[in-house]
């Protein structure tokens, strides 16, 4: 059995078929069996009519007492079924499925499985599955419920990830040490994964998940650890002179730095200081300040005799970057120059020279500046603007170029301090939990479609005093096709329809680079009013005189993600607002909408995030930097990940370099941690 097997080589698995896994990550034999179903539906059970509860899923077992009726109603037609047993009547209903008007026999008998509607005593089952009751095959048992992507249904993929578990039989070699397995009461790889896709009982899905749980979370607190080991075991770092003050440039400062942020640059200072290499992750909200910390650090630096790099995640946030920096430096005469893949092959040639001479001595750039032909002259401090988009493989690359420097990663991402502790494993941490005085709460509304018009009417008297609006549309999860369509359909909707005598554009993250800066700059300098996006395109960015985010779809996103999006605004003099139009009435739904509408403070949102969402959810953890885990969920097995990490601390004290024999298989785990699809 080859783990590694192309996904195309399945039974049931044809060439369409393979486009569709292809796009859901299955590209190996591997993959499909590691597709974790998202929930389970219990079609175990049969009920009888008159007990069902009102939205509860249920499986009924009834006969057919009628005729399929069809219905038409605007735009749809709605199938329906009278079924009944012998507690009594209910009506299945489906839209536009005409094939089944010929599907059910009067007085046949077959299951049905599907939310219940109970409206006094009048109950329908709304777009059940069915089968007969003989030949039933998907009821009677706990039934996985995949994430998927329209075009493939669930049907369709169970049968194929069926597929895929007969070819791997109990073949699967274990991938923990019997040790782990027995100190930890965990069960064997085969049986937890044919458990978590087909559990005959939910405590034999519980075990299941336990033991995958425990090897994700594990797997990566022991690479962390051997991450910090490396560090710890490098070379001596840089000592900064002690005798060169931050206060020199803080003092120069246009306004006084917050407490927390001179709580932050203490530390920094001192492990600049310090022989040790500086090892640290600034963490802090949208506008906290953490640019110039950035800027403190790297004036020390400087004048300790040592150049700089920051490296930011697009063009437009590095040349922000620059300016900020140049406008507290030119006149100090210090060097601050910019390196992004559009400038001329003759601009960056001199530049590339000027940097090796020591001629810079603040290098601001993208990922331009890992490249291999960038070569300081003594490279002391690198600061890494991350908002999720660098993983270690990226800093590590720049951290080659010098001596041991100092290393600074930045994130505006909050995370729950417990969580970050643990999945930071590998670095220090300091937090700016202080926004700068006088910053006006940006007030935010949900509203759903009823208040459109208002809406429309408020945008209309920002700009007309002036302000500008953004307004953000959701990735759709199909396909990138999908998403810009969804993008300039609204921009044409608000440019031709709504706003038709507004300055309205859009920009996404398909767009050259050059188009896109060339709409961003305009923006900035207030020739466009209304600026319609995806997320893709970068929230650091400031506008001060955007006033109005509209977030559309907003159901759709992750708190910490409406959190970031907010940030945008607010970064002015002007009271600024966010409307989050949303759909759906779901409990949960209207929960996160409240969260957004109530604090502003990114902390409260994130561990509202972590606690709020479901697992399955496709806005994943991405947008908290935190790696994409397979299956764990980091604030439901908050009690594992702890678990793990003692256990992994046991276990690296005992044996650093994963040598020991009995450590062979945790070896592979972890080296197959930092590839490219997980990074940290
Ligand atoms: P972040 O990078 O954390 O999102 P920035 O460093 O971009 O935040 O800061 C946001 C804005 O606040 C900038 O215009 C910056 O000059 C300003 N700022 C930062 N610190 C302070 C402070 N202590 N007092 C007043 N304004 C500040
Ligand atoms: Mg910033």
């Amino acid at each position: 059995m080859d783990l590694l097997k192309d996904v195309k080589y399945i039974k049931g698995v044809g060439p369409n078929r393979v486009q569709l896994l292809n796009r859901l990550g299955i590209f190996t034999l591997k993959d499909l069996i590691t597709y974790y179903p998202r929930t389970y539906e219990d079609r175990s059970k049969p009920k009888f009519i008159a007990e069902c509860v009102d939205g509860e899923e249920a499986l009924i077992e009834a006969y057919a007492s009628g005729r399929v009726q069809e219905i038409r109603l605007k735009g749809k037609t709605m199938y329906k079924l009278v079924i009944q047993d012998e507690s009594g009547k209910a009506t299945a209903t489906w839209f536009n499925q005409s094939y089944l008007k010929n599907t059910f026999k009067m007085g046949e008998k077959y299951k049905f499985y599907g939310r219940v509607n109970n409206y006094f005593g009048k109950i329908t089952l709304n777009n059940p599955v069915f089968e007969s009751y003989e030949k039933s095959s998907n009821t009677g048992k706990i039934i996985p419920i995949y994430p998927l992507t329209y075009k493939l249904t669930q049907n369709t993929i169970r049968k194929i990830i069926e597929n895929g578990l007969k070819e791997v039989g109990q073949d699967l070699p274990e991938t923990l040490p019997d040790y782990i397995l027995k100190d930890y009461k965990l069960i064997g790889i085969n049986q937890a994964i044919n458990d978590i896709h087909f559990p005959n009982e939910f405590s034999d899905f519980s075990k299941a998940r336990n033991r995958l749980v425990f090897e994700e979370l594990f797997s990566t607190q022991l690479a962390l650890l051997q991450l910090k080991n490396n560090y710890i075991h490098s070379e001596d770092g840089i000592e900064f002179d002690k005798n060169v003050k931050m206060s020199e440039i803080i003092n120069r400062l246009p306004f006084k730095l917050t407490k927390a942020q001179l709580r932050v640059l203490e530390e920094i200072d001192n492990d600049m200081e310090s022989k040790k290499n500086m090892n640290r992750l600034l963490q802090g909200d949208v506008g906290s300040g953490k640019t110039v910390v950035a800027m403190v650090a790297a004036y020390k630096a400087v004048k300790c005799g040592y150049q700089v790099a920051i490296m930011a995640p697009t063009a437009i946030l590095a040349s922000q970057h620059l300016e900020s920096f140049k406008s507290l430096f030119d006149e100090l005469q210090i060097r601050c120059e910019l390196l992004i893949s559009a400038i001329t092959k003759k601009k960056k040639e001199e530049l590339l020279q000027r940097l090796k001479n020591g001629e810079i001595d603040i290098l601001i750039g993208t990922h331009a500046i890992i490249e291999d032909n960038v070569e300081f002259n003594n490279l002391g401090l690198v600061v890494t603007d991350e908002q999720h988009r660098f993983g270690v493989k990226q800093r590590t690359k720049i951290v080659e170029k010098g001596q041991n420097p100092d290393v600074l990663v930045m994130t505006a991402t909050p995370i729950p301090r417990t969580l970050a502790l643990i999945l930071y494993g590998d670095l220090d941490i300091s937090i700016i939990d202080e926004l700068p005085p006088n910053r006006k709460k940006i007030e935010t509304y949900a509203v759903t479609k009823g208040l459109e018009d208002r809406v429309n009417n408020f945008i209309k008297q920002q700009i007309n005093e002036g302000r500008q609006c953004y307004v953000v549309c959701p990735l759709v999860e199909e396909s990138e096709e999908m998403d810009l369509k969804s993008v300039i359909e609204l921009y044409e909707k608000y440019k031709t329809e709504i706003f038709s005598e507004y300055k309205v554009e859009y920009i996404h993250g398909k767009m050259k680079a050059k188009d896109k800066d060339n709409i961003m700059d305009r923006f900035k300098n207030g020739k466009i009013d209304i600026l319609v996006s995806t997320t893709v395109i970068e929230v650091g960015v400031n506008v001060p005189n955007a006033s109005i985010m509209i977030v559309e779809d907003a159901q759709r996103f992750g708190l910490a993600q409406l959190h970031q999006l907010r940030g945008r605004v607010g970064r002015g003099e002007y009271q600024s607002y966010c409307i989050l139009k949303y759909k759906g009435n779901g409990e949960n739904t209207r929960e996160r909408m409240k969260v957004m509408c109530d604090t502003n403070d990114g902390f409260i949102i994130s561990e509202k995030d972590l606690e709020l969402r479901g697992t399955g959810d496709f806005f994943g953890t991405k947008q908290h930097g935190i790696p994409d885990f397979k299956i764990a969920n980091l604030f439901e097995d908050m009690a594992v990940l702890k678990l793990v990490q003692g256990v992994s601390i046991k276990v690296i004290a005992d044996d650093p370099n994963l040598e020991k024999e009995k450590n062979k298989l945790l070896k592979e785990l972890v080296k197959d941690k930092f590839t490219d699809r997980i990074e940290i």
